[in-house]
């Protein structure tokens, strides 16, 4: 009997379904979690639907997982039974080059993702956290407070950094203006760091609708992208945007709202358009931002803890995650689904 429940997509098209395989013996740097809870991303999606080409099936989603320790290994001193742990979007990395040195272990060339990337110990690739349990390296675990509201932490292990992690390191604070670009999963921790960044924070949304919740969340104004009079009311005023657009999407009708000299990072991993006038005239620049490291992660999860911040979830069992799925493709959640894994276990 394979020792670890899960789910996991088969191929690109069919519906996700029950899958059972073994996670790896106790190391002794590793940690075993039993699984409470686990978000759902929209990279799970993207990876279940082979939209970057390089998915090898089966494919056990899930980069947002919260649990408790049920084993440690005999050098792991930073853990114990019974603790609340986290773990993010990485798994492992080399631990000795330049960028983990730099605690930016997600540029390390090695760095082993939590699923669908070849997994050294066990061969096959790694198997993320639509499942029962997992063992991880020490390192990569997080430590969580008990003052959160448990079922909102496990999205900030990736909407969470993802959208923390570019706001620090372009310095955002008070006296900017900062836009989030879509009220997602990740948008909507990026609208909540922004503001507790105590950024002037603008939502910029397709959905009007959304908009009452955005100012529940901290944007001070909303912006709906697809009314060009609006778009041309902020033209020139915006010191940072965060573009969240999980879809081939034009950038060129919001390169205008920076101001110049200043940046829009991408987060969304997919094909854009963009002229370089919108460059060029102003000297603006376009990045892109890739998790953030596990020091970070950690600050970000302290940072949470200090300024009472949580996701916004609804809770789902894991027999409804197909649904849940088809939701998240069109934009139809508040904002990020978390799976109770205890569906899965009974
Ligand atoms: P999500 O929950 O589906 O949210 C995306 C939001 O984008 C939607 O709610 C919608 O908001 C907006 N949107 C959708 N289609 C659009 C379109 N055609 N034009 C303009 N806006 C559109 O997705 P997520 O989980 O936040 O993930 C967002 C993207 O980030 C995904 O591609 C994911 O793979 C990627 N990601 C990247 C990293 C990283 O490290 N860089 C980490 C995690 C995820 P409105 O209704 O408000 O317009
Ligand atoms: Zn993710």
């Amino acid at each position: 009997m394979p020792n670890t429940k899960g789910y996991a997509a088969y191929s690109p098209t069919d519906e996700i379904k029950p899958f059972d395989f073994d996670r790896r013996e106790v190391g002794a740097n590793d940690v075993k979690i039993e699984i409470d809870y686990c978000g759902v991303c929209h990279s799970d999606i993207h990876t279940a639907h082979n939209d970057w080409g390089m998915s090898q099936y089966p494919v056990v989603p899930g980069h947002e997982i919260l649990g408790r320790v049920t084993e440690v290994g005999s050098e792991v001193s930073q853990f114990k039974k019974g603790e609340l742990v986290a773990v993010g979007c990485m798994v492992d990395s080399c631990k000795q080059c330049d960028s983990c040195k730099d605690g930016l272990e997600q540029f390390c060339p090695n760095m082993v993702m939590t699923y669908a990337s070849p997994d050294p110990v066990m061969g096959g690739v790694t198997h993320g956290g639509y499942a029962t349990q997992i063992v991880v390296d020490s390192h990569f675990v997080l430590k969580v407070s008990d003052k959160l509201d448990i079922k909102g932490v496990p999205p900030l292990l990736c909407a969470g950094i993802t959208t923390y992690s570019p706001l620090r390191h372009w310095g955002i604070g008070p006296g900017m203006k900062v836009g989030v670009i879509g009220l997602g999963g990740l948008g909507h921790m990026g609208v909540k760091f922004a503001s507790a960044m105590g950024a002037h924070t603008v939502m910029i949304t397709t959905s009007p609708e959304k908009g009452e919740d955005a100012k529940r969340l901290g944007a001070k104004e909303v912006l709906v992208s697809k009314d060009p009079e609006q778009m041309q009311a902020h033209a020139g005023s915006f010191d940072f945007l965060l573009n969240t657009v999980p879809v081939a999407h034009d950038l060129n009708p919001y390169m205008p709202l920076l101001k110049n000299e200043k940046t829009m990072v991408l987060l969304g991993a997919t094909p854009v358009d963009l002229h370089s006038m919108g460059l060029v005239f102003g000297r603006k620049h376009i990045a892109g931002s890739l998790i953030g490291g596990i020091k970070e992660t950690q600050e970000m999860l302290d940072f949470c803890a200090e300024h009472n911040i949580v996701s916004d979830i609804e809770m789902i069992n894991i027999q409804d995650i197909n649904q849940a799925w088809d939701r998240v493709m069109k934009g139809d959640v508040k904002y990020r689904f978390v799976i109770d894994m205890q569906s899965l276990k009974d």
